[in-house]
């Protein structure tokens, strides 16, 4: 029981980590961190944050290729905010090590 809980939550959380990279390297100046948002339905929803700490309005979905679209999130803009099950911020620490120089 406590190894099921623990995978689940690490291949989670490494999920989130990859996305980040990935934005991380396309807005290498413009995304000091990311606010991350997980559904109950498994979509990932999220905010980059600006330089000066403030969360981009814009939302970004991101979405396993292979699962398809989702047909909960399709036509709910709105009402995803109520089905956030998990929220965790990530910053970019490249650029917090910049930002010292
Ligand atoms: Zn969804």
């Amino acid at each position: 029981m406590e190894e099921c809980q623990r995978s689940i939550g690490s291949s989670k959380s490494d999920k989130v980590t990859w996305l980040a990279n990935q934005i991380f390297k396309a807005f290498p100046r413009e995304v000091s961190g990311l606010k991350f948002y997980s559904l109950g339905c498994g979509c990932t929803y999220y905010q980059r944050i600006s330089r000066d700490g403030n969360l981009d309005p814009q939302i970004g979905i991101y979405r396993d290729a292979e699962k398809g679209a989702c047909e909960i999130c399709m036509g709910q803009d709105e009402g995803w905010r109520d089905r956030v099950i998990d929220e965790v911020v990530i910053y970019n620490r490249q650029f917090e090590i910049d930002f010292d120089h």
